[in-house]
């Protein structure tokens, strides 16, 4: 099980590596797998472990400004689908807008004439 992630001990390598508890005799350990350069860490000594214990999960570890980016980018974007995906609804509304005119048109005409009548 994955508890976090913390920066990778290798040198030269600043990507995620997992951070896992050690199991069996060494289960009061943590030990760290990074995918990227395929380095583990399983170093007991106090100081690995310290660093070890810090880790975050991968969001926060790598609070990629990338991410945010993205999020502006979808935000941005979405204004500008709307016009898209409006020219179909379009005619549907252009419908239904013509039927509540004809309706409020229908109902107006309706009162006026009530009003005349009366
Ligand atoms: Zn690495």
């Amino acid at each position: 099980m994955i508890l976090g992630y913390v920066k990778c001990t290798a040198p030269n390598c600043n990507e995620a590596m997992e951070v896992s508890q050690c199991s069996g005799k060494r289960s009061a350990y943590l030990k760290g797998r990074c995918h990227v350069c395929k380095c583990t860490e399983q170093r007991s000594n106090a100081n690995t472990q310290d660093y070890l214990k810090q880790h975050k999960p991968l969001e926060e570890l790598n609070p990629a400004p990338v991410e945010q980016t993205e999020e502006l980018e979808v935000l941005q974007e979405a204004p500008t689908e709307p016009p898209k995906s409006d020219t179909e609804p379009k005619g549907v509304s252009t419908l239904f807008c013509a039927g509540i005119g004809a309706f409020i048109g229908l109902t107006l005409g309706k009162a006026v004439t009530v009003l005349r009548a009366v």
